[in-house]
């Protein structure tokens, strides 16, 4: 029998332990095909920004490129049509199992339940192997069976479990099959600020790159804003354009390579909290943080709108969001500086930020934003302290010192030559070039955060 091969966040082919599988069983059957389907959401698609649309179609067209265009794209605009499809598809192609990657996340979660259901009522099977992880979510535990809700013993764990050899698409002389109908498209319908380079190609190559030129020194420059000293991967790795066991198959044991590794290793600390705790793609992880004191009404919604748009006046904060306009990511420590700025210094849920981001972010995972948002927030796992307020002036100073990364999103501030970009309000002619002045005073509104936090912890 040949066999359906349903590609989800994993647009690769190598690397790829369910494409392998289905490969290998594919090559039991006398014509040896495996036809390559997608499913395609076009209302979700629509309503994404242009990053975000033009991000995915470029990896789903680089992935149908390699097939040499034997990707079928199906319908799939909920979940029960994406499983009629599926259905139809085994029936017109003689198979009687799909294979996919198994997803964690919620709505995944709900996709392929309501697929399996839909095949297994038809005789059919879906076959859901490997995951977007070097170690499955829910696998790591606690020598009490417990899972960990701490990243540290987490990851001394996890080390111990993560798989860390790519597993290679056998050589089994199987061709690429594809479906008759060939109706469903991606096609962007809103620009994208970028001309988006993705797809499995590109992702290694980008791999490669880092390095040779960046993974020695990680240790050293991931935080600095101004170098390039992170990998860049983060799209690719949320795509499953590469795989971590792809990365981590390189690393040794010196610094650089282990603070590597355990970013990784955040990656899947956060999907395996999602995976015990679903609810928190959304909602508190620490529920008594519901209940803290935030800003609504019209001033909440304007301090919102200067955040998103980067004018708030502090330069950081605002060099990040543009950013994230501009390229659709922004670096790491940035994403701290600026989810930190909007919850203790404008007061605002956590929620709505994250929405933004998830609006915006090529590389967006449930997972890492919602609890990249919390740990910020102070209401995630092993959070940050809510107490543990980031001074935006000072870690501008300090992971951009020379100001060329705030010079480089901020053109109202290209004129202030050194770290002055980063204290306008100092320099004679700081605010020459119309950067606007400071919505809230940070020294002020971080008292008024520490009193609310005093509020809930009274309660
Ligand atoms: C508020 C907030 C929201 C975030 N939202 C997302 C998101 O939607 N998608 C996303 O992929 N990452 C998110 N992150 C994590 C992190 O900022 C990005 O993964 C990182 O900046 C990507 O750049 P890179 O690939 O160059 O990272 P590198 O430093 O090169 O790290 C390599 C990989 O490790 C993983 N990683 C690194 N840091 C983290 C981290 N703190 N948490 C989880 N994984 C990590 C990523 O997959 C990354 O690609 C968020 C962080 C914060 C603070």
């Amino acid at each position: 029998m040949s066999s359906i091969f349903w590609f989800r966040k994993d647009l690769r082919l190598q690397d790829n332990e369910a494409l392998s599988a289905a490969v290998r069983a594919a090559s039991q059957s006398s014509d040896n095909t495996v036809y390559c389907v997608y499913g395609f959401n076009s209302a979700t698609f629509e309503k994404l920004e242009g990053i975000r649309q033009h991000s995915l179609s470029v990896a789903v067209k680089e992935l149908s490129n390699t097939l040499d265009g034997k990707l079928t794209l199906l319908a799939a605009n909920t979940h029960q049509e994406l499983a009629e499809n599926l259905v139809k598809a085994c029936s017109e192609t003689g198979s009687l199992e799909v294979y996919a990657m198994q997803s964690f996340d919620p709505e995944g979660v709900a996709q392929q339940l309501a697929v399996a259901k839909a095949l297994e009522a038809n005789g059919l099977g879906l076959r859901l192997v490997g995951s977007a992880y070097a170690v499955l979510p829910g696998v790591v535990r606690k020598p009490d069976g417990l899972n960990y809700r701490v990243y540290t013993p987490f990851y001394k764990a996890w080390n111990q479990l993560a798989q860390v050899t790519p597993i290679e698409l056998p050589e089994l002389g199987t061709a690429w099959g594809s479906l008759k109908d060939q109706s469903v498209r991606i096609e962007p319908s809103k620009p994208s600020p970028i001309k988006v380079r993705a797809g499995e190609g590109f992702a290694l190559r980008t791999f490669s790159r880092f390095r040779e030129r960046a993974l020695d020194d990680y240790d050293e420059k991931r935080n600095r804003a101004d170098l390039g000293g992170t990998s860049h991967l983060s799209h690719a790795l949320a795509h499953g354009e590469i795989h971590p066991r792809t990365l981590l198959s390189v690393l040794g044991d010196s610094n650089a390579h282990e603070v590597f590794r355990k970013e990784i290793a955040w990656r899947e600390f956060y999907a395996d909290v999602l995976h015990h705790y679903p609810h928190t793609v959304n909602d508190y992880y620490e529920p008594r943080f519901k209940s803290l004191r935030y800003d609504s009404g019209a001033h909440a919604q304007q301090k919102f709108e200067s955040w998103c748009k980067g004018e708030t006046g502090y330069p950081m904060v605002d060099a990040g969001m543009r950013q994230l306009l501009a390229e659709g990511w922004m670096h790491n420590r940035v994403r701290m500086i600026v989810a930190s700025f909007l919850v203790k210094d404008l007061h605002l849920e956590w929620t709505w930020g994250a929405a933004h981001f998830e609006a915006h972010l090529s590389d967006f995972d449930p997972a890492s934003n919602s609890h990249g948002w919390q740990w910020t927030a102070g209401c995630g796992t092993d959070a940050s302290p809510y107490y543990r307020i980031f001074n935006p002036i000072l870690q501008g100073l300090k992971f951009d010192p020379n100001g060329d990364y705030v010079r480089k999103y901020i053109p109202e501030l290209r004129h202030l030559t050194d770290s002055s970009a980063h204290e306008p309000w100092e320099v004679f002619d700081g605010y020459a070039n119309g950067y606007p002045s400071q919505i809230v005073d940070h020294n002020t509104e971080r008292n008024e955060s520490l009193a609310r936090l005093e509020e809930i912890k009274t309660k």
